[in-house]
């Protein structure tokens, strides 16, 4: 291998990157990015708060080839895992802040009749018919539908339950029932948690800079395609542009759409303003600005400076008049915060509709055959969270 050009500093280009100097320490890479600093969706900040401005927490049980990839930066001693609140979690449902647990007498039934109804189903299938079919409509306009707002920004209705939610679809086809496998796995041993790193998970994209080999140049968005062998990293939005007037990319990329999204990061003195637990989602059918809040004080404290609260409100639309509005309304917070950073992401989180996995593969094929020199990694393929990222690369 000689020449490789990466496009894109975020999670993917530069995992890529650290990979390709480790496997073939002779090759030329060069990384260009677009903007002013590296990371892409991930960003932390220390002013004075300590903020996640992107991604902050990743699933223990779901993500091999991070937590390999954070062993093999020697970062394991950064680690740090959610405290054992986190585990509880919330819902905005008929103006009330509910745990989830609160819900389960509700779906037993539904639960008990899962059980007995053996129904595979080979194909894709949006979220809300896989689940309405296997637990009723309650299960999904209640669950899951905030579970896939708060993952995809997204709408049950028109997301894949193969792309979005693969260990789900998985469960139905190997035990005929989700109760079941939820048994049968419940023996397995598995990580649990959520866990970040001390100083942010900007650490990581620092490490991946320093131990990957290559020049790296920001400040420099390309245009067209390289001729060398070419590793594109850049967002679902941008890919198109590289194949311009080729009409499988074009239509590829037009059923994977990206939604919008503002990220309000929110830190007040005063301790324990929220409820101890992860943070409380709020189903569509709430008709709320928000789609969630994440309270990053009780699932990470050791990140706090002195004692205060620190949160993260989620929306489609608004900003900070709306996040704190809705914070007063839902947590009754009407202290005046000390520090406020909005952060809108344009092309936040690619939406897999139905036969997205198809579609990809017919994506991968095209590329394979007609522009052998390139390779596309991004969350817009199997999977939107930094561990899928990585593994694309
Ligand atoms: C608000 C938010 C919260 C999230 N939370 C989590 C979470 O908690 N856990 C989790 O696992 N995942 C989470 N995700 C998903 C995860 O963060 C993203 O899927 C992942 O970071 C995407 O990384 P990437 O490198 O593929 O793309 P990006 O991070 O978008 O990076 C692409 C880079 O390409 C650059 N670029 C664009 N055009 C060009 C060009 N023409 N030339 C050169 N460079 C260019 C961009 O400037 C950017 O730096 C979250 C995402 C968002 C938006």
């Amino acid at each position: 291998m000689e020449k490789v050009v990466i496009v894109g500093g975020g999670i993917s280009g530069l995992a890529a990157r650290y990979r390709l100097s480790r496997q073939f320490p002779e090759a030329e890479i060069t990384l260009y990015e677009k903007s002013g600093r590296l990371g892409g969706c991930i960003e932390s900040s220390q002013d004075p708060y300590f903020f996640e401005r992107g991604p902050r927490t990743i699933k223990a049980s779901r993500s091999g080839a991070l937590l390999q990839l954070i062993e093999e930066l020697d970062l394991q001693s950064e680690i740090i895992y959610s405290s054992k609140n986190a585990r509880k979690r919330y819902l905005w449902v008929d103006q009330k802040l509910r745990s989830l647990s609160s819900f389960i007498p509700k779906l037993i039934p539904a639960l008990l009749r899962e059980w007995r109804q053996p129904y595979p189903w080979a194909g894709d299938e949006s979220i809300a018919s896989f689940v309405e079919r296997r637990l009723g409509k309650f299960a999904a306009e209640t669950l899951f539908d905030p579970l896939t707002l708060g993952i995809f920004a997204g709408d049950i209705h028109h997301l894949s339950i193969s792309a979005c939610f693969p260990e789900l679809k998985a469960m139905e086809q190997r035990y005929g029932s989700l109760t079941r496998a939820f048994f049968k796995r419940k023996k397995e041993k598995k990580t649990k948690g959520l866990l970040t790193l001390k100083g942010g998970l900007q650490i990581l994209i620092d490490r991946l800079v320093e131990q990957g080999k290559g020049a790296i140049h920001v400040n420099t968005p390309l245009e067209e395609l390289p001729k060398e062998r070419t590793i594109l990293a850049v967002p679902s939005s941008v890919v198109p542009s590289f194949f311009k007037g080729d009409a499988v990319v074009e239509t590829f990329f037009e059923s994977v759409p990206s939604v919008p999204l503002t990220v309000v990061n929110i830190a007040f003195k005063e301790a324990g303003l929220t409820p101890q637990g992860f943070g409380y989602l709020v189903p569509s059918k709430e008709n709320e600005t928000i789609l969630g809040v994440v309270f990053d004080s009780s699932i990470f404290p050791s990140q706090d400076q002195e004692g205060e609260t620190r949160l993260t409100v989620m929306l489609r639309n608004g900003g900070r008049e709306e996040a704190l509005s809705a914070l007063k309304r839902h947590l009754r917070i009407e202290s005046f915060p000390s520090a406020v950073h909005v952060k809108t992401y344009p092309h936040a989180v690619p939406q897999y509709g139905v036969g997205h996995l198809e579609r990809v593969d017919v994506f991968k094929e095209h590329l394979k055959e007609h522009y052998p020199h390139v390779t596309c990694i991004g969350n817009y393929l199997e999977g939107v969270s930094l561990d899928s990222c990585i593994k694309a690369g």
